[in-house]
């Protein structure tokens, strides 16, 4: 393995975050009843006309821009010939030799990964395959029909699956902050296509490539180059020729398999769409959209290690998703403890999400009631594990901590009197570890402040009470 180096390009493909299609009024939601959005246009009416979104124009200028491309002042759609019975026009409406931006890169751990282009296309509709009745059949949907895409064309840049990975999960996270798009990978709003080969150490000239499609996650991506890599060096060790071809990646089997060789690709016979006239992007447009463009995951992580005073650790995980970093930003600004805060949101609050796979955005323990618990615990109101119990109360029902401490009665005690009264009931109780203490043992104070601890359920102030407890043990 050690004599290859693996070579990269990346083509991803994410839906714009549109309220209607590319080319028709159609809506863009997802999860409506089959061809419920639909219309002559994006069904393929002979004789229609397309007439394109300007917002999708905007959303994918806002891209190209962020990851540093050159716009086209002119830039020209075409169609790609092919039948499809998702494709009822026969073509789709793509960019082919003009796109709308060119020459762009993304930092990925201090390497520039160039990127070739960014193109606007129409998606196709979606077959749904059934093995029902004798021989099983297709349908076809085609609310998916003309959604506005852009697709992001990497050069081969990319020397491991790894860095794949890194590039793809930035390139999301910007993409999401930019909210150009969802990026939501079940419902397909981000999809990529991997071209791999190989080629000896210190050789100047590209390896023949495979281009994989049909992965639906990076770790699927990062895995599936794994294998293609190592299926194409050992080809080549064993003496033998690759040729070029397309790929898909089998998540049961976790393996690629040939799809079609490049003497079996498709002639799409492109040619520049007679309906649609070519799109002329002034300087005006571009700084106004660059305007709109506000700060990147890396520079608010970078603000959130110096206004917070947070380390890098604790500011990448909480700039990883903008929700969160919007979440974190809405506490703080009501409760300036942000360290405190920053660990209660990546610890419990993270593992409450994750278990009932629900984003921050819809958490049920709103910024406000998260401050609550925080202050709570900080007035020493509440002890920090009580706070947890809140905390996972407030997310089942949603209820203000507030309300939960007083009908769960979980209000601590922070009266001296009753603490000093508990503190000489457990001396009473306890001479063997009183002995202990006084021996030297100094244990024996855990174990005290554990068994007051115990009887009360957790509800005193941790504080108040070990400094009374110490007063009695060094009187006595
Ligand atoms: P095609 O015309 O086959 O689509 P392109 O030149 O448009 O090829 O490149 C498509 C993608 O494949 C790009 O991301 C590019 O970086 C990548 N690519 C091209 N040649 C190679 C190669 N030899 N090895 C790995 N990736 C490659
Ligand atoms: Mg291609
Ligand atoms: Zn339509």
């Amino acid at each position: 393995m050690e004599e290859y180096e693996i070579v990269i390009g990346l083509e991803v493909h994410t839906e714009l975050l549109t309220e209607s299609k590319l080319f028709c009024g159609c809506s863009t939601k997802f999860g409506s009843p089959p061809n419920t959005q639909v219309c002559s246009v994006c069904a393929g009416f002979p004789g229609i006309l397309p007439v394109i979104n300007k917002k999708a124009v905007e959303l994918a200028l806002k891209a190209a821009i962020a990851f540093n491309c050159q716009p086209a002042k002119f830039s020209r759609f075409a169609r790609k010939n092919y039948f499809y019975p998702d494709l009822p026009k026969n073509y789709q409406i793509s960019q082919y030799e003009e796109p709308l931006a060119s020459n762009g890169y993304l930092l990925i751990d201090g390497r520039n990964i160039r990127l070739k282009r960014i193109h606007m296309e129409e998606d196709a509709g979606k077959l749904i395959h059934s093995q029902e009745g004798e021989n099983g059949f297709s349908l076809v949907d085609l609310n998916r029909s003309c959604l506005p895409l852009i697709e992001i064309v990497t050069e081969p840049d990319i020397r491991s699956s790894i860095e794949a990975e890194k590039f793809l999960t930035s390139l999301k996270q910007i993409l999401e902050y930019l909210e150009v798009s969802d990026c939501n990978m079940e419902e397909g709003s981000l999809r990529c296509d991997a071209n791999i080969s190989v080629r000896k150490k210190g050789d100047k000239t590209l390896g023949v490539k495979a281009e994989i499609k049909n992965m639906n996650s990076f770790k699927s991506v990062r895995k599936a180059l794994d294998y293609e890599a190592k299926r194409q060096i050992s080809i080549l060790k064993k003496g033998g020729t690759l040729r070029q071809e397309t790929r898909l990646w089998n998540e049961s089997l976790q393996i690629t398999e040939e799809m079609r060789t490049k003497e079996e690709a498709h002639d799409y016979r492109y040619f520049p769409e007679p309906d649609l006239v070519p799109l002329t992007i002034d300087n005006r447009w571009i700084e106004e959209i660059s305007s709109q463009i506000g700060e990147l995951p890396m520079q608010r992580k970078e603000r959130f290690m110096k206004e917070y005073n947070l380390s890098e650790y604790d500011a990448g995980v909480l700039t990883s998703a903008k929700d969160m970093a919007d979440y974190f930003e809405e506490c703080v600004n009501q409760y300036a403890k942000p360290k405190v805060i920053a660990n209660w949101i990546m610890g419990d609050l993270t593992a409450l999400l994750k278990l009932s796979k629900k984003g921050i955005k819809n958490s049920p323990v709103t910024p406000e009631n998260l401050v609550q618990i925080v202050s709570f615990i900080e007035k020493g109101t509440i002890t920090g594990n009580i706070g947890k119990t809140v905390l996972q109360e407030c997310f089942k029902t949603g209820k203000k901590p507030e309300e939960i401490i007083k009908e769960k009665k979980l209000i601590h005690i922070h009266d001296e009197k009753i603490i000093n009264e508990l503190i000489q009931e457990i001396i009473r109780e306890n001479p063997k570890a009183i002995g202990d203490y006084k021996n030297g043992k100094k244990q024996a104070l855990s174990y005290l402040i554990g068994q007051i601890m115990r009887k009360t359920k957790g509800q005193i102030n941790p504080g108040i009470l070990k400094k009374n407890l110490l007063e009695y043990l060094n009187k006595l």
